[in-house]
């Protein structure tokens, strides 16, 4: 395939695009996980509380594509966080995968008011010691989250998957992530679908080189080293958002988008998120 790779800090490679299936219920999952692996997709991101690991496991599974070949990310929901309760969530969510390890296990959120983070980080140290995920990660997590995990434990996250778009660019946590070995991966990298499919300058950009502003904005990810796992359940758009690997935006286009960052949030606050 035609997806580049981002080498995580265990040595894991991790493709720099991917499919999110939030949303899609379990009986259309099969079904769009199938038609993003025809489309060249390898990697997939799902999660216990999206409630469709067994739709995704199907079309892994029955593609019938070498497990090696495949890329896949699960989560810990907040209501299994501690040591105890996430071995279980995590074996739980292998069952329903029908898969023997994931390439990714991450913290969903660090619902920081639970004060469970930190001992749910070795339940995953652990699980990763096992093979079971060969690599671990963190969702969501904020400045002093990560530092606060570094400091106390033993394992660098490789992933901080947060949201992240044109309208919310995470600059001080890409900073961060770079200082210390972090891949930063976007959620909601098309702004979840909403108004900024319409936002002028990404329309002017899009016009200009005759791509869709998703398009564009998946080339944004892409340059500035993010992981992207853009979601749609069209076949014609899962085609078009892993189309973004035969034009490039200049620096006029990327100085134009880095003026669209006004911060605003586009889902909860992981600061106050339960
Ligand atoms: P997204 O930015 O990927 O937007 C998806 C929506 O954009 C689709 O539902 C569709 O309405 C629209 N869309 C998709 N392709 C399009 C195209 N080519 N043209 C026009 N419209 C298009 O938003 P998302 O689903 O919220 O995020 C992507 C993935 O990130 C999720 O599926 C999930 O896997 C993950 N995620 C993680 C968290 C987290 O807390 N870790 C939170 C939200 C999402």
């Amino acid at each position: 395939s035609t997806v580049p790779h981002i080498d995580l800090n265990n040595g894991v490679r991790m493709p720099q695009l991917g499919f999110g299936v939030w949303r899609i219920p379990q009986d259309r999952t099969t079904e769009a996980v199938r038609a993003a692996l025809d489309a060249g997709y390898r990697s997939v991101d799902t999660a216990a509380v999206y409630e469709n690991e067994e739709g995704t496991g199907r079309a892994l599974v029955g593609s019938g594509l070498p497990r090696e070949e495949l890329f896949v990310t699960t989560k810990v929901w907040n209501s299994e966080q501690g040591f105890d309760a996430t071995l279980r969530a995590f074996d739980a969510s292998l069952e329903r995968l029908g898969l023997e390890y994931v390439d990714l296990y991450l913290i969903h959120w660090p619902a920081p008011a639970k004060d469970l983070y930190v001992e749910t980080w070795t339940a995953l140290e652990r699980i990763h010691a096992e093979g079971r995920a060969k690599a671990i990660g963190v969702s969501n997590f904020q400045v002093p989250h990560l530092r606060r995990l570094i400091g106390e434990t033993s394992v660098v996250p490789a992933v901080n998957q947060v949201e992240l778009h044109p309208w919310l660019q995470q600059r001080e946590l890409r900073e961060f992530h770079a200082e210390h070995g972090i891949a930063t991966e976007a959620w909601g990298p098309l702004g979840r679908g909403g108004d900024l499919l319409r936002e002028p300058t990404l329309v002017r950009i899009a016009e200009r080189h005759g791509r869709s502003v998703a398009q564009v904005m998946l080339r944004w990810h892409l340059q500035l080293g993010n992981i992207a796992i853009p979601k749609s359940v069209t076949p014609s758009r899962i085609r078009e958002n892993i189309d973004v690997f035969d034009f490039t935006l200049d620096d006029e286009d990327l100085a134009a988008v880095a003026e669209l960052d006004s911060g605003q949030r586009l889902g909860p606050d992981p600061d106050t998120m339960a």
